[in-house]
């Protein structure tokens, strides 16, 4: 009853997508990868129903610091959220089963921060405990206006909200570990409690959270879909973004434009 009616893109979408999955070399394949058998038509159909319920949205640091005003502001970082918005306003309709935002959320003096070194400036980088820690002006600290999540995004469909880099001593980028790359989230429990096995990322920024989240994904055995329309760089210096792109490929992400995703009837 799912097939009956329903637009054929999204049809062709779930076929590609395993296709470019199923073909990159050297992935790692999620546990319990499904072994569908019987015949090709039969093993699409069921994936393509499946799928339904086995994908997830992950909006990283949609932060009022992030955005333009903000005190590490991503250029244009904010022009992404009208689209954001009409994702979030349905999204089953996209096939998101569930929906998780991320929030940079420091204490004062936190370690990733210029001023809680002394002699240092922002974007420079220091070495704490065999751990390379790039510095940034004072930014989301927790309860703050500039933590916030931006006023403009339509935050009321997101199921769960994740506080990232709360340690004073560790910073976190990715939704899943911190910097230590061992201290857990809880995300990816959340994600395996539901049975999801693909994450779509958008939000903030492209070659830092975004990539990190991305990585971790990959490492954890999510199929990961990059909405690339709508994940914004830093990019700087000029060009540290595309090799951040290039470096997500290699490992098996994909990009996708957020107007190529299925429409769910
Ligand atoms: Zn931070």
């Amino acid at each position: 009853m799912f097939i009956r009616g329903t637009p054929l893109n999204a049809f062709l979408f779930s076929l590609s997508l395993e296709f470019k999955v199923s073909s990159n070399a050297g992935l790692v394949k999620p546990e319990g990868q499904r072994n569908y058998g019987q015949s090709l038509a039969h093993g699409l159909i069921f994936h393509y129903i499946e799928s339904m319920n086995e994908s997830a949205l992950i909006l990283v640091d949609i932060q009022n610091d992030f955005c333009p005003g903000g005190a590490l502001a991503v250029p244009g970082g904010d022009s992404i959220i009208p689209s954001l918005n009409a994702l979030l306003e349905k999204p089953e309709r996209s096939g998101f089963f569930k929906v998780v935002a991320t929030a940079d959320w420091h204490p004062e003096g936190h370690v990733s921060f210029a001023s809680s070194h002394e002699g240092k400036e922002p974007f420079e980088t220091v070495e704490l405990e065999g751990l390379e820690q790039h510095l940034w002006p004072d930014h989301c600290i927790a309860g703050s206006v500039g933590a916030s999540m931006h006023p403009g995004l339509a935050a009321d469909t997101v199921d769960v909200f994740i506080r990232k880099g709360r340690r004073k001593d560790l910073d976190s980028y990715s939704a899943f570990f911190e910097n230590d790359g061992l201290t857990r989230t809880g995300l990816n429990g959340y994600l395996n409690d539901f049975g999801i096995r693909r994450v779509y990322l958008a939000g903030l920024a492209l070659d830092w959270c975004v990539y990190f989240t991305a990585r971790d994904a990959r490492r954890l055995g999510f199929e990961t879909v990059i909405l690339e329309d709508l994940s914004l760089p830093v990019d700087q210096p000029a060009g540290f973004a595309a090799e951040k792109v290039a470096e997500m490929k290699e490992r098996g992400v994909l990009f996708l434009n957020s107007a190529a995703l299925p429409e769910f009837p």
